[in-house]
């Protein structure tokens, strides 16, 4: 037998059994079913008493005899009742399926342990199917016993808890033969980790909650170790193997803007993550590099003197955003900044007239061109650089892994690569998923920026919403209000949005007020004119689906009203708050919902209303929805982990990262003889199932 030999062949299960529990549990090897650990444990030295009963309890273990057995029918439905007593009280006892030699089995009137899990049924406490245990039989050695993730199904064939502990004890016979020490001593000897055997014994039978405990942080560091080992040989070999273009010269371009045309003094942030891409970029190796900052922290300013080093350097470089709004708004901003310089700009977006493009297509090719921002328009095949340096991808959760493999491909010795979001992750995940990219932080926010107010109102306080926000135009501010837009049911989403828009403009009536109007129906020249309407001032008020979520920069805007707020994320939320508080102003974010909420939209809506933080609110979004829903569907079984939570073990994944750092620059091959299990381990483990793909 070996780990990968079928369950079937584990003493107790048999091919029948086997196919049940791959059907409902998907357990179909040694391992899975090694690995199938119980979801709690049973505290047998605590005996309860009948008095002492809750109706939520977990399973329990009461001492007593059974009184009275007796069968009972209803038609053609048969069950056995039982009454169980103890010196405090009576409670029933119902076994819905049984055989007459089960029945017999039962016994009456003898001091007995039973265990099982509790329920209220007209004011008498009753278990079903409890597992009896005589009282000179008991076991004395387990003190915790384990249950086991269950379900009807799986009790109605007969795979009951007991079951599952029989099977498992039979299988803790053969561990010792299946399961190999897989970390050096020395980290063993160091960490004081429990050893891998006794790990696996104990996570199943525990002795007491100590060892139960030390098992468990054993396979968590397991688990997180080698996922991190997976990741760092893989940084490594993609740091030995894949050439990029040096760019150590810092020249006029940059020296020129920097001293002539910057608008503002960079934040201590900004300067410290601009001298990370620097090093990168002087380095003849690819630099692949996510830059999280929260909305609003300035990560244009920080790419366009990324490109501006590049260009220092004689290379070209592309900006590429999710949507046309947002390409066009970069166009405009960075040409804005530029315009005292002679360094070309151009924009490419789905909209671009044909002889426009053309000339862009010629312009890039003989390098005329310097600046390339578009939309994914800029990953055509037809678009080719003469010497592409850099590619900076900004707000990245919208662009696919394949799109941005297109735009290595744009240059012989591929560009660096900059990969910019706003929507932060919680440092674990971070630290997990994005661990082959070098991650930079901008964690301060330009000076003199405000904190945004934020406020939870209902339908009731509308009138009392818009009066604010009268009074915020009247100071000469203006006002996002924001519709959702879900996929599934878009007509119905459309016909809110237009009576938001009605209702808006009846209450701020023409012509003393001016409202516009986004959404995704319109095409994009509607689209850029009803945003240019409102980021020139002309409007007041834009009444909008999340069309506007990323980057829009509007610096008068200062009241942010969501609709139904409850039926948005919380990393939704929290980007289009971050739509308004761009400009020196007092800015607030209005939260509309409905009276009833579920816990989780409460919980949300609380969490916006406490917190400007974007990392605060990642983290209590991962806590909501689980690390898989955040990286989306496509990279969930990345954080297919068994013991180790995300949300929860943050110092184990931080020490296991710092170990594995520390044994790769010692021994990046690990021949070292003290690495030879792990190595073993990892190459038959990991690297044979291919588990961990590669991200960018
Ligand atoms: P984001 O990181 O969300 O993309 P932006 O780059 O759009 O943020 O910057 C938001 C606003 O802050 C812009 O108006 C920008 O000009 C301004 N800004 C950026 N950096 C600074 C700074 N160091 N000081 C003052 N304002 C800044
Ligand atoms: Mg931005």
């Amino acid at each position: 037998m070996n780990l990968d030999t079928s369950i079937e062949f584990l003493k107790g299960i048999g091919a029948e059994r086997a196919k049940v529990i791959k059907s409902i549990l998907g357990l179909s090897t040694v391992e899975d079913f090694l690995t199938f650990y119980p979801n709690r444990y049973l505290d047998k030295s605590k005996v309860y008493l009948i008095k002492d009963l809750l109706e939520d309890l977990p399973d329990v273990q009461l001492k007593g005899r059974i009184t009275e057995l007796q069968e009972i029918s209803s038609g053609k439905i048969k069950r056995l009742a039982g009454k169980f007593q103890d010196e405090t009280g009576t409670m029933d006892l119902v076994w819905f399926r049984y055989s007459k030699w089960m029945k017999e089995q039962i016994p009456i009137n003898k001091e007995i342990f039973i265990f099982g899990k509790v329920t209220l049924f007209n004011n008498t406490f009753s278990m079903a199917h409890p597992e009896i245990e005589i009282e000179e039989k008991k076991e004395t050695e387990v003190r915790l016993r384990p249950i086991y993730p269950s379900s009807e199904k799986l009790v109605k064939r007969g795979l009951n808890q007991k079951f599952f502990v029989q099977v498992m004890k039979n299988l803790m016979v053969e561990m010792p033969n299946l399961i190999n020490e897989n970390l050096p001593n020395y980290l063993i000897n160091d960490l004081k980790l429990m050893s891998r055997q006794a790990a696996y014994f104990n996570i199943h039978f525990p002795k007491d909650l100590e060892h139960f405990q030390a098992a468990e942080r054993r396979l968590k560091f397991e688990e997180a170790f080698f996922f991190q080992l997976s990741y760092g040989l893989k940084k490594q070999y993609h740091k030995s193997h894949s050439v990029g273009n040096p760019m150590p010269k810092v020249g006029e371009n940059f020296n020129d803007f920097y001293a002539k045309y910057l608008p503002f003094e960079l934040t201590g942030a900004q300067k410290k993550v601009l001298k990370e891409i620097k090093k990168d970029l002087a380095k003849p190796i690819q630099m692949n590099r996510l830059l999280q900052g929260d909305v609003g922290s300035g990560k244009t300013m920080v790419a366009l003197l990324a490109m501006l080093l590049v260009l220092d350097n004689g290379f070209q470089s592309c900006l590429m955003a999710p949507t046309e709004i947002l390409a066009q708004q970069h166009f405009n901003g960075i040409s804005e900044l530029l315009k005292e310089t002679n360094i070309k700009v151009k924009l490419l977006t789905g909209s671009t007239k044909k002889s426009e493009r053309k000339i862009i297509h010629e312009d890039l090719l003989s390098g005329e061109l310097s600046i390339l921002i578009g939309t994914h328009a800029v990953l055509e095949d037809i678009v080719q650089f003469k010497n592409l340096g850099l590619a900076i991808i900004d707000e990245q959760h919208r662009f696919g892994v394949a799109q941005r493999a297109k735009l290595w491909a744009k240059n012989k010795i591929p560009p660096h690569i900059l990969v910019m979001t706003a929507t932060p992750i919680p440092r674990t995940l971070a630290m997990s998923f994005y661990s082959d990219l070098e991650v930079s932080v901008i964690d301060e926010m330009p000076v003199g920026r405000k904190e945004i107010i934020t406020a939870h109102r209902r339908e009731k306080d509308r009138a009392f919403v818009y009066n604010f926000c009268k009074d915020e135009i009247k100071k000469g501010r203006q006002i996002y209000f924001v519709y959702p837009l879900i996929e599934e049911s878009e007509t119905l989403d459309y016909r809110n949005l237009m009576e938001g828009f009605e209702r808006v403009s009846e209450y701020f009536p023409n012509p003393d007020f001016n409202t516009t109007m986004l959404h995704g129906k319109m095409k994009p020249a509607e689209k850029d004119a009803a945003m240019q309407y409102f980021a020139s001032g002309n409007a007041n008020l834009m009444v909008a689906t999340t069309v506007i979520e990323v980057g829009v920069n509007v610096p008068n805007a200062s009241v942010m009203v969501i609709e139904s707020a409850e039926r948005f994320g919380l990393s939704q939320l929290h980007q289009l708050r971050g739509r308004v508080g761009r400009g020196a102003e007092q800015s607030y974010c209005i939260l509309m919902t409905s009276d009833k909420l579920t816990n989780e939209s409460r919980k949300r809506i609380k969490t916006m209303c406490e917190t400007n933080d974007g990392f605060k609110i990642s983290e209590v979004d991962m806590e909501l929805r689980g690390p898989g829903d955040i990286l989306g569907t496509q990279q969930s079984g990345v954080v297919d982990f068994k013991k180790l939570d995300l949300v929860n073990d943050g110092k184990i994944i931080k020490a296991s990262k710092d170990i594995v750092e520390k044994i790769l620059k010692k021994d990046p091959q690990l021949t070292d003889a003290s690495h030879i299990s792990l190595k073993n381990f990892y190459v038959k483990q990991y690297k044979a199932k291919n588990k961990w793909g590669k991200i960018s």
